[in-house]
């Protein structure tokens, strides 16, 4: 009886061994890896995009973006090392270095002394290519924290200049922020030029890149002065999309010992602090439209392949629901938003000055034109909503004072007639805002494919490049 019992362990032993032997030895390796970064896109971000969604095809509940079906989900925490709301700059190294460091930093310790390598430069490091792209400009905090490493996120003309010295092979999406330094003049892209980088300006250059094109830094055809992407609420035919980046970086990093890629869409927190949801949910469903080119990778490749969707933090507080709409929800009217407020704001500063005897109903013109808000065939609007825009009418022409705080908590520094448009749209829909800044809740991650299991659960940011590295078969370790 005993012996047949040491035989029976004897043998479940064999078993557990060979069976973790055989786990281990078919467990695949991440070839191909995606990084996707919202900036400031928290669960509420994806939900209203995701229910505006539903809206545009006359369907109640639910549109899922393509990323929010990844059979894996978790959440990660987003604080800095020295303050809980963090930054971009101090979110981005979390996620790029797996270190948490302090406010403004890029990709050094939270002494801002000494510089930590990224994931991507490991990845370089180890053989991969490696793209970055961002729909914001190229030397803005998020990607800078994958190749650059400054004490202050601001020193963009210094983070410019790291560009190339990465030697890094594909980045995509916004210009240089600060291309000219003020003393002594060398352009950022002539000194990308020097160091062998081929610079595409045009969407005839872009689409002539093909297979073979090393070192190529591709930047949108029309960007703003700020070096972004335009919103792409505002975006034309003629305006390159993130998607095409993505796509590009694809066409030109596939090869053989694999790749690692990180796209960012950074105007989902741009259109966050100003608390625009409209122009925020087209740049969230511009990030998914841009997962699903990783998508149609990862279907050629499933078993090599890992999607890594997340956040760098939540901005702007958003929620869905609001006071005045208790239970209900709109979601339609929101449709009727046709520009961002950015260029709204742009587009009323010009037909004020033009129009120097603009009055009220020129103001209101302007809401039905732009906002469906109120006129003969627009969203009716209450007394309080009518009082809500004549005051942000008189103070935006310098006729009305609020004291600063008042201010400050109804426009946040923006142009006070387009915040109360947006604001009276969002609030009529059910959807409210709560800061003009970031929040410190935590945000979502999404993942697929090789290594995805390990994003299960709740976690630190730091730990999310440490997974990726672990499931590309390295470790990140602190020099
Ligand atoms: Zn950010």
């Amino acid at each position: 009886m005993k012996i047949i019992i040491k035989t029976n362990i004897v043998l479940l032993i064999c078993v557990f061994l060979l069976s973790s032997f055989f786990y281990s030895a078919t467990a695949q390796q991440a070839k191909y890896v995606f990084f996707f970064i919202g900036d400031g896109m928290g669960l509420a971000h994806i939900a209203a995009s995701e229910a505006y969604l539903s809206t545009s095809q006359g369907k109640p509940g639910i549109e899922k973006m393509s990323f929010s079906e990844f059979p894996v989900t978790g959440f990660s925490t987003t604080h800095a090392s020295n303050r809980f709301i963090t930054g971009s700059a101090a979110a981005g190294t979390a996620l790029s270095t797996g270190y948490k460091t302090s406010i403004n930093t890029i990709a050094m310790d939270s002494a801002k002394l000494k510089p930590l390598t990224s994931i991507a430069e490991r990845a370089k490091t180890e053989g991969f290519k490696v793209g970055i792209i961002s729909s914001v400009s190229i030397d803005h905090a998020t990607p800078a924290c994958f190749y650059a490493h400054q004490p202050e996120r601001n020193m963009y003309y210094e983070i410019a200049l790291e560009l190339p010295k990465s030697g890094f092979d594909f980045f995509g999406g916004g210009s240089f922020h600060s291309p000219f330094d003020d003393e002594n003049g060398v352009s950022a892209f002539d000194f990308a030029k020097q160091m062998g980088y081929n610079i595409t300006r045009s969407r005839e250059e872009f689409e002539n890149l093909k297979t073979g094109d090393e070192k190529v830094y591709a930047t949108g055809n029309v960007v703003e002065l700020s070096g972004a992407l335009r919103y792409v609420i505002d975006q034309t035919d003629n305006d390159l999309l993130l998607e095409e980046f993505v796509a590009k970086a694809i066409e030109l990093l596939d090869n053989e010992k694999g790749f690692f890629v990180m796209c960012e869409e950074g105007k989902i927190d741009w259109a966050s602090h100003g608390k625009d949801a409209v122009t925020m949910i087209h740049n969230v469903i511009s990030l998914s439209k841009s997962v699903e080119e990783a998508i149609d990778f990862y279907n050629e490749h499933p078993n090599e392949t890992l999607i890594v969707v997340t956040a760098d933090h939540e901005t702007g507080g958003l929620t869905m629901g609001h006071a005045l709409t208790g239970y209900n929800s709109n979601f339609e009217i929101l449709h009727a938003q046709k520009i961002s407020a950015q260029t709204f704001t742009l587009l009323a500063d010009s037909l004020f000055e033009i129009n120097r005897n603009q009055n009220m109903g020129f103001a209101m013109q302007l809401m039905e034109d732009y906002f469906g808000l109120g006129g003969v065939s627009g969203i009716p609007l209450s007394e309080y909503e009518k009082t809500m825009l004549e005051d942000a009418y008189l103070i935006s022409i310098g006729k009305m004072e609020l004291n600063e705080d008042e201010k400050y908590l109804r426009y946040g520094g923006y142009f006070p007639l387009t915040a109360t448009a947006i604001q009276i749209l969002n609030n009529k829909a059910g959807i409210s805002w709560t800061s003009w800044s970031h929040t410190g809740i935590p945000v979502p991650v999404f993942a697929i494919g090789a290594g995805s299991e390990m994003f299960n659960g709740y976690y630190d940011n730091t730990d999310i490049p440490k997974k990726i590295a672990k499931a590309m078969g390295f470790e990140l370790t602190f020099q």
